[in-house]
């Protein structure tokens, strides 16, 4: 049983940073949770950055644990399998598991974060503060600057978690400090989202499938939304021929798509328009350490170890981050100092084992799983 009730900053209400705030207000401690946007459950979302993640075991087990899991599985829809386009035959359907029963989910990004900001926010111990974005951290003391539409303002804590995302402000501060080593690989490729909408008031494809079109160096991906749209993701390459820089003209784009992914056209009325205005989002890994200092400020989810997406881990595996570190803050007695780097030490290997795993996705992805090699073999269990 703790306690200790100590002033905790968390920076970033993304889906680590909601989620933390939960499992930290549980514990009895007061939780201040910092976002640098305003509310996102008012206001319209970002084009093209809809994102459907497939949520798996691991996230859903640290959902579970605080009894958010039902809540979410609610707007949640089943993938069984891969569904395989290639450019010319019928699409493949390849089981995740022998007996056809398991599945990944795939869940929207923003209705997600939704779901665990509201939980968050209903708690008496967790106050929100919309449109702070960090600016500044002094490490030995815990004293943050925030920019807000109001100006600047400083505030206190006495832990300061960052779970500001890939880009974060509060890895960032450390570095500055000196407190950390980083480094960012970005892969010369990027994203951009395609939509397919209902057709005819239903699904225009297979729901219960995560649907691929392999291409050898580029792919497509599509998972099933609740308003029976999907959402598509291409991931291409930035530069040279077959690369989001080469195509350009209407008729480039109508081509480039008829004859490379033939039976998406017909079910896609705005591809050209999407596929225009839809910006090109970055894909990296992140590697920092430590993920702490001094007991005083820590770094959880994309923030410690942002991974490219082709395993489809990267939330799963800030949700264990914040199991992680509560499991620690148990076994230590809510005692930071000796929390934070025992955090680090359980997780980092994990983090980097995905991170690779991911790169190595991108491959499989993209090339082996349209080879008839790989389609005798044994089914694997992932995406
Ligand atoms: P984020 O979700 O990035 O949240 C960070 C938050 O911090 C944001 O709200 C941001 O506004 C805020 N913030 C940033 N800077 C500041 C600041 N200075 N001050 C205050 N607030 C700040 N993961 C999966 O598990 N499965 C998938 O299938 C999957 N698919 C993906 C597909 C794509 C195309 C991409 C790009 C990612 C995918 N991911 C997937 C990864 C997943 O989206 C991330 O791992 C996850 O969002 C990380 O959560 P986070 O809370 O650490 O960071």
């Amino acid at each position: 049983m703790n306690t200790r009730q100590d002033e905790i900053a968390v920076v970033g209400a993304g889906l680590a940073g909601c989620l933390l705030a939960c499992y930290l207000a549980r514990r009895g401690h007061s939780v201040t949770l910092y976002e640098r946007r305003p509310d996102p459950r008012v206001g319209t979302p970002e084009r093209g950055r809809s994102i459907n993640l497939a949520l798996s075991e691991r996230g859903l087990d640290a959902l579970r644990r605080i009894g958010l899991d039902e809540q979410v599985m609610a707007d949640a829809l089943p993938m069984r399998g891969r569904m395989v386009h290639p450019v010319v035959g019928e699409p493949d359907f390849q089981s995740y598991s022998a007996e056809g029963d398991r599945a990944i989910n795939s869940i929207s990004r923003g209705a997600l974060n939704n779901a665990l900001l509201d939980a968050a926010a209903k708690l008496p111990q967790v106050r929100v503060a919309f449109d702070h974005r960090l600016v500044g951290l002094d490490p030995a003391t815990a004293q943050m600057t925030f920019e807000t539409p109001q100006g600047t303002v400083t505030a206190n804590a006495t832990v300061v978690l960052g779970a500001d995302g890939a880009g974060s402000a509060v890895r960032g501060q450390l570095l500055e400090h000196g407190l950390l080593t980083e480094s960012v690989d970005f892969l010369d490729y990027g994203y951009k989202e395609l939509t397919i909408p209902p057709l005819g008031g239903d699904f225009a494809l297979d729901p219960g499938a995560l649907h691929i079109w392999p291409r050898g160096t580029s792919m497509m991906i599509a998972l099933p939304n609740p308003d029976r749209s999907f959402t598509c993701t291409l991931f291409w390459p930035n530069h040279g021929t077959a690369s989001f820089s080469s195509l350009g003209s209407k008729a480039a784009i109508e081509r480039y798509f008829a004859q490379h992914y033939p039976d998406l056209p017909p079910l896609a009325p705005n591809l050209v328009d999407d596929y225009q205005h839809n910006p090109v989002g970055v894909l990296g890994t992140v590697r920092c350490d430590p993920w702490q200092f001094d007991g005083r400020v820590g770094l959880l989810g994309d923030a410690a170890h942002a991974i490219v997406p082709f395993y489809g881990q990267g939330a799963n595996c800030a949700f264990e981050d914040v199991v992680e570190l509560d499991t620690c803050l148990d076994e230590c007695g809510d005692d930071w100092a000796a929390a934070l780097p025992l955090y680090q030490q359980r997780r980092q290997d994990n983090a980097e084992a995905i991170a690779q795993m991911a790169l190595a996705n991108f491959v499989e992805m993209r090339d082996k799983v349209a080879s008839p090699v790989y389609q005798t073999r044994k089914k694997v269990e992932h995406a």
